[in-house]
C-alpha cells in the first residue's frame, strides 16, 4: 500500500541531507532492550518505528506463516547495528534497499548490520522476509501463538509480536499498521482496525486491515480461522466489526450476545472517559482454549471460556475500558500496569453500579473485606508489582480499590474530571503512574502522595478508605457479596504462560 516513488538510493541520499552523516568510528550498536527494568531484553534501542506494513500468507492446515515486513523507522542515534525482536526464520533483510547482514542472539533478538552505518535522525526502511511455524517457536519456554482446530491466533501480553512479525516490541514505540493476510478461501483473517478490502484469486483470499492510529506492538493481533463476521455502526458513528469462530460450540450464543454489546458499551464508556479514540471498533472470539481476554486495539480478543456460564458483558466492559486506559494511553514502562488494569477493573465496577448489581463502593468494601490483613494479596504492590506479579489479581482488585480510594479522597466531581481528562492528556502516547498522580493533584488541588503510597506502593493492607459507606463501616458483619461479584472476578487478562 506504500507507493514508493523514491528509489532506495535516492532515499538514502535524502536522509543524509537531513542528518549528520554517520561515520564508522562514531556509530555504535543499538541496545538490545529499550530499557524496561521488568523486561530488559524487550524492545530495542536506537530507533523509533512509525509504521509496520505486514504482507503475510498463512496456511491453517500446517500453521505455516510466511511474510514480508516493511518497517518505517527513524534512528535516534548513529547506528552500526540494531535489533528487532522476532522468532521466525528470516531469509533476507534489507536496510534502505541494500541487503543487510543479520544474525540471531538471545531469546528473541534479530541483529541487523546495515551495509553502512546509519546517521542519527535518519529515515530508515527495513524489509524483513521470513517464514516459520509460529506454534513451534518458543521463547523462555512458552509460545503466544495459539493453534486452533482451523487456524491460529497471536494474542498475549506483554509478548505477542515475536511469533508473527519483527518489531521494536515495547509499548513505548507505537506505530500505525497495514496488515495484509492471504488465507485459503473459506477462511478469514482478523486483525486490528478497519477492513479496507478483501479479494479472492486462485483459491486464496486476501484481507487488508489498517490501524491508522498509533498502536503498541502487544496490541496488534492476528487470528486466522473460520469466522462469522458481523458489521455495524455505533450510535456515535464508529464502524463495528465483530467476529466469532464458527467452532464455539455451546458457547456461541453467549459469546455473540456479549460481544454484540460492544457498540453500546463503548458509547457508555465514552461518557466516563471521553470520545472513543479510534476509527474502528469490535471484538473477536476465536476457538482457543486460553482463559484470558486481551485489549487488542480496536478489536479485543475474547476466549470462549469466558462465556461458558452465559453472556458476560463485564469482560467486554473491561477490554473496552482498556481502549482508553492502556491503548490510547499506554504504559511508559511495564511497572505502570496499574494504569491499565486498575482502571479497566474499576470500569467493571461502574458497569455493575449502572446495572444495579452493586455500587463501586460496595464492590470496594467487599473486595477489601475479602482479604484479611495476613493475606498474601496485600503483599503485591499494584504500583510496582514486579514482572512476576504483573498480572496478579491484586493488580486488578487492589488496583481498583486504589481508584475508589482516590475517588473518596478527592470527591466525585474532581474524580470524574480526572477519569475523563486523563486519556487526552497523553493521547496516543505513554504515561507513568507518577504522571497520573501529578495530573490528579492538579485537577483536585490536593496533595496525594500519601494516598498513592498507601494504596499502590506499600506491601500491607491499608486502613479502610475513609469515606466507606457508613453502614458498612459500622457493621460488624462482613459486607454482602454484590451481585456482579462473580462475573467480575472471572474477568482476568492473565496473560502469563
Ligand atoms: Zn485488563
Amino acid at each position: 500500500m506504500h507507493r514508493r516513488i523514491i528509489a532506495p538510493g535516492a532515499l538514502a541520499a535524502a536522509s543524509v541531507l537531513l542528518a549528520i552523516p554517520a561515520s564508522a568510528a562514531s556509530a555504535s550498536p543499538g541496545a538490545p532492550g529499550i530499557g524496561d527494568p521488568y523486561y530488559p531484553a524487550y524492545g530495542n534501542g536506537g530507533y523509533d518505528v512509525s509504521h509496520y506494513d505486514l504482507r503475510l500468507k498463512y496456511q491453517p492446515a500446517t500453521d505455516e506463516l510466511e511474510g514480508t515486513a516493511t518497517i518505517l523507522a527513524r534512528t535516534t542515534q548513529e547506528l552500526s547495528r540494531f535489533d528487532l525482536d522476532f522468532l521466525l526464520d528470516v531469509s533476507e533483510v534489507r536496510v534502505n534497499g541494500a541487503v543487510a547482514a543479520f544474525t540471531t542472539s538471545g531469546e528473541h533478538e534479530l541483529e541487523i548490520t546495515p551495509k553502512t552505518p546509519l546517521a542519527k535522525g535518519a529515515a530508515v526502511t527495513v524489509v524483513v522476509r521470513y517464514r516459520g511455524v509460529p506454534s513451534s517457536e518458543k521463547a523462555y519456554g512458552f509460545t503466544s501463538w495459539h493453534r486452533t482446530a482451523d487456524g491460529g491466533v497471536g494474542a498475549n501480553e506483554p509478548e505477542a509480536a515475536w511469533w508473527w512479525f519483527p518489531s521494536n516490541d515495547h509499548p513505548l514505540d507505537k506505530a500505525t499498521y497495514d496488515v495484509s493476510v492471504l488465507v485459503p478461501d473459506g477462511t478469514q483473517a482478523i486483525s486490528n482496525g478497519t477492513l479496507q478490502s478483501t479479494s479472492s484469486r486462485l483459491g486464496w483470499t486476501r484481507y487488508n486491515w489498517r490501524s491508522s492510529k498509533p498502536q503498541a506492538t502487544y496490541l496488534a493481533t492476528l487470528a486466522v480461522g473460520k469466522f462469522d463476521i458481523a458489521t455495524g455502526t455505533t450510535e456515535s458513528g464508529i464502524p463495528v466489526v465483530n467476529a466469532w469462530s464458527k467452532d464455539l460450540g455451546d458457547n456461541a450464543g453467549a459469546a455473540r450476545a456479549s460481544v454484540e454489546r460492544t457498540g453500546e458499551i463503548a458509547d457508555w464508556l465514552s461518557g466516563y472517559f471521553g470520545p472513543y479514540p479510534f476509527d474502528a471498533l469490535g471484538g473477536y472470539v476465536p476457538n482457543t482454549n486460553t482463559g484470558y481476554a486481551l485489549e487488542t486495539q480496536t478489536r479485543p480478543f475474547y476466549s470462549p471460556r469466558q462465556f461458558a456460564n452465559g453472556s458476560n458483558v463485564s469482560v467486554v466492559v473491561h477490554e473496552l475500558a482498556h481502549q482508553w486506559y492502556g491503548d490510547f494511553v499506554s504504559v511508559a514502562g511495564w511497572k505502570d500496569i496499574w494504569l491499565n488494569e486498575g482502571f479497566a477493573r474499576y470500569a467493571q465496577w461502574l458497569w455493575s453500579e449502572h446495572e444495579g448489581e452493586g455500587t463501586a463502593q460496595e464492590l470496594a468494601d467487599y473486595t477489601y473485606a475479602s482479604h484479611p490483613a495476613d493475606d498474601a494479596f496485600w503483599t503485591v504492590r499494584p504500583g510496582d508489582p514486579g514482572a512476576e506479579n504483573q498480572f496478579d489479581i491484586a493488580v486488578y482488585d487492589r488496583g481498583a480499590l486504589a481508584v475508589q480510594a482516590l475517588r473518596n479522597e478527592i470527591g466525585d466531581e474532581a474524580f470524574f474530571a480526572v477519569l475523563k481528562g486523563w486519556p487526552k492528556q497523553h493521547a496516543y502516547g505513554n504515561a507513568s503512574i507518577a504522571d497520573f498522580r501529578e495530573y490528579a493533584e492538579r485537577i483536585s488541588g490536593k496533595e496525594l502522595g500519601s494516598l498513592f503510597d498507601t494504596w499502590l506502593f506499600q506491601p500491607a493492607k491499608p486502613a479502610a478508605p475513609a469515606a466507606r459507606t457508613a453502614a458498612i463501616a459500622k457493621a460488624s458483619a462482613a459486607p454482602a457479596q454484590p451481585k456482579s461479584w462473580r462475573s467480575i472476578a472471572a474477568t482476568n487478562d492473565v496473560h502469563r504462560h
